[in-house]
């Protein structure tokens, strides 16, 4: 589904990914783990491009880009539907409805009627347990509630993928479960999923795949078995030893 290749991306001197490659397949939940500032945020942005690496190939389902080349701005759009983002701060239009904000991606971008889209949005929104909230305004939700509704947004579009940065890292402990559930519930019903968080325990239980960065490379990948029980890495195993 996914075949990152390559992935070279600086900021200014600072080279934040280091020859990244990652494979996922279709239905597979990967989640990328690793210390402040190693580069897992800025990775999964060139996943969807709202960061452009320097060098490096990308390639979802059937479309290819390759950051050597020009690329144009069709063929930049196309590549984007394929993945929905859910942000850590869920950048939701405040002056917006949950429905709204739900319906606003497939109207704008897709062109769906509004009759349409906001029957989708109602489905989607009652799927991630927000039926009663359909018209209410993102200050009236809690920080939870807000995010399913990012959930919610990122599925609306119809994307194949979707990408996780830190969904829950900006929540008060007691709302994350909430969200994890909802991203368990995707994952069971096989959603490709890449997934930046610091949550091991969501890594642990729902991940196909961990992915450990480290200073801009992926040091290692494995099952979660396998690299949080059986690890040979010394960086992995001090990044482990610094969280428990
Ligand atoms: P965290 O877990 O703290 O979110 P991360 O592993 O996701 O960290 P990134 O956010 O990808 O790390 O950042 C990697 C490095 O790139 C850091 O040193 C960061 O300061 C730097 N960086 C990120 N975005 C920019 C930017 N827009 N301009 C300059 N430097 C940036």
């Amino acid at each position: 589904m996914i075949k990152a290749r390559n992935i070279n991306k600086h900021f200014g001197s600072l080279h934040v990914l280091k020859d990244i490659d990652l494979d996922v397949q279709k239905g597979e939940v990967v989640v990328v783990i690793g210390p402040s500032g190693s580069g897992k945020t800025t990775f999964l942005r060139t996943l969807n491009v709202l960061e452009k690496p320097e060098e490096g190939k990308i390639k979802i389902g059937d479309q290819q880009l390759d950051f050597t080349q020009p690329i144009s701005k069709k063929s930049l759009i196309q590549f984007r539907k394929q993945t929905g983002m859910v942000f850590q701060n869920h950048n939701l239009f405040p002056h917006f409805t949950a429905m709204e904000n739900v319906m606003e991606g497939p109207v704008t971008v897709q062109k769906v009627r509004k009759e349409a889209a906001r029957e989708r949005a109602a489905e989607i929104l009652t799927k991630v347990g927000l039926g009663n909230k359909l018209e209410a305004y993102p200050h009236q939700l809690s920080g939870g509630q807000q995010q399913r509704v990012g959930i919610a947004r990122a599925l609306a579009t119809g994307a194949e993928v979707i990408l996780f940065d830190e969904p829950t890292s900006a929540l008060d402990p007691e709302l994350v479960g909430d969200v994890l559930d909802v991203m368990k519930e995707l994952a069971r019903e096989g959603m490709t999923m890449v997934v930046v968080t610091h949550e091991m325990s969501f890594a642990e239980e729902v991940a196909d795949k961990v992915v450990f960065m480290d200073h801009g490379n992926i040091i290692e990948e494995g099952t979660p078995h396998q690299v949080f029980n059986q690890t040979k890495e010394v960086r992995t195993k001090q990044f482990l030893n610094r969280i428990q």
